[in-house]
């Protein structure tokens, strides 16, 4: 079989299994309400969480001013500015580490920091479910990798007493904070008992708890009263409730000087633009603003009362996503498609970003949020549930 046909088939089988994903353009601003081109839509899927997204559009363009666009080079050249280093030194203050490194994006800071930390004849150990990009990382840093059920951690347990390697070799653990399919958290309180008890190191993604965790939104160390030592390693995104774009590794001094070393994807790669980093300042101190996740935290129990109310199938999460399971990737995109003549946009997420079986509406709550947004959703959503085919 030749490229063309390896090609084809690929596309065709995705079709025909119902997954092939389809974009839809924006032709607004991202926000509670945005327009398809055609109609507007109320947006239940962003992971703007705190409505920031909209919010930043003056900084960034005084920022451009004086920094114009592009950053010219990679940070280990010429292209870190006061500006990137201001906003590390002002996420290490929020997230409360000693130590923060930008990355690009969220992808590449996982990559990055998996695959520098861990090494041939190490042993990283996952949850199932976690993010795309550390399984990926894991991939590329040749280590042995091992992945315990979702929040098992009587079986990670169970992986560490009979895999530990050798030393010198190591063991990395590694898991999502709030997962980003599912919306539930991992108890990092058991995860840090579990690595000093195992000598293991852990690193925590938390894209979905910065902003939404936590006093002033530092995240889910705080969220768990942790020190920096019992969660060595954290990662953090700029692209959802900060509202931006980047992302940043925060750790104590060895960690961060080491990725700044060794971490590929920091290296080889050009700085993200100055004036980003610099408007990325005012949209953190919006988001210190305990009041946006008190709104969120109304909004995420409106919409689970009501849809209690209406019999819809929840899942365990108390964070701003809120899935509903349908199992059939077909009924998922039927029920998204109903939604969207209703004026609502909540996007079907079906395998392989989910497993088999096991497709979904995803819905996400912000902050900017009425409540008569989410009443309606409630109406078109327990309307479309009913009507859909099965
Ligand atoms: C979105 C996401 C990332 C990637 O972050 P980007 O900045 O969008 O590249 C990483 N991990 C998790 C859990 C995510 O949800």
């Amino acid at each position: 079989m030749g490229w063309q046909d390896r090609l084809t088939t690929a596309l065709q089988q995705r079709q025909a299994n119902q997954l092939e994903r389809q974009r839809r353009t924006l032709h607004s601003a991202q926000g509670p309400v945005v327009s398809d081109g055609t109609r507007s839509l109320v947006n239940f899927c962003s992971n703007d969480y705190l409505g920031l997204a909209a919010t930043g559009g003056t900084d960034l363009a005084r920022a451009a001013e004086k920094w114009q666009f592009g950053s010219g080079a990679s940070h280990m050249v010429c292209g870190h500015s006061s500006a990137h280093h201001a906003l590390e030194e002002e996420l290490a203050r929020l997230t409360g580490y000693p130590k923060v490194l930008l990355f690009s994006t969220g992808f590449m800071a996982n990559i990055g920091a998996i695959s520098a930390l861990a090494q041939r004849g190490d042993l990283i150990i996952q949850d199932k479910l976690n993010h795309a990009s550390l399984l990926d990382g894991a991939q590329l840093s040749r280590a042995r990798m091992t992945r315990y059920r979702h929040q098992d951690y009587d079986q990670l347990t169970q992986l560490l007493q009979n895999s530990i390697p050798d030393a010198p070799a190591q063991t990395l653990i590694v898991s999502d904070s709030i997962f980003s399919m599912d919306g539930d958290l991992a108890d990092i309180e058991r995860l840090s008992q579990i690595c000093t008890d195992h000598d293991a190191l852990l690193m925590v993604d938390d894209a979905h708890g910065l902003g939404v965790l936590g006093e002033q939104g530092c995240g889910v160390r705080g969220h768990f009263n942790l020190t920096p030592h019992q969660l060595p390693v954290y990662v953090g995104t700029l692209g959802k409730a900060l509202g931006g774009y980047g992302a940043f590794i925060a750790g104590e001094e060895t960690v961060i000087d080491y990725l700044t070393q060794f971490a590929r994807s920091y290296i080889y790669t050009t700085a993200f633009p100055p004036a980003i980093a610099e408007a990325m300042l005012g949209n953190i101190e919006r988001a210190r603003d305990n009041q946006l996740r008190q709104q969120l935290s109304a909004n995420i129990q409106q919409f689970r009362t009501g849809a209690i109310d209406e019999g819809l199938p929840l899942m365990a999460s108390d964070s701003p996503i809120q899935p509903l399971l349908t199992g059939d990737s077909q009924r998922a995109l039927d029920i998204s498609e109903r939604l969207r003549q209703s004026g609502y946009w909540v996007t079907a997420i079906r395998p392989p970003t989910v497993p088999q079986g096991e497709a979904r509406l995803r819905v996400t709550l912000s902050a900017a949020h009425t409540t008569d947004h989410i009443k309606g959703l409630l109406d078109a959503l327990t309307q479309a549930w009913h009507e859909a085919q099965s």
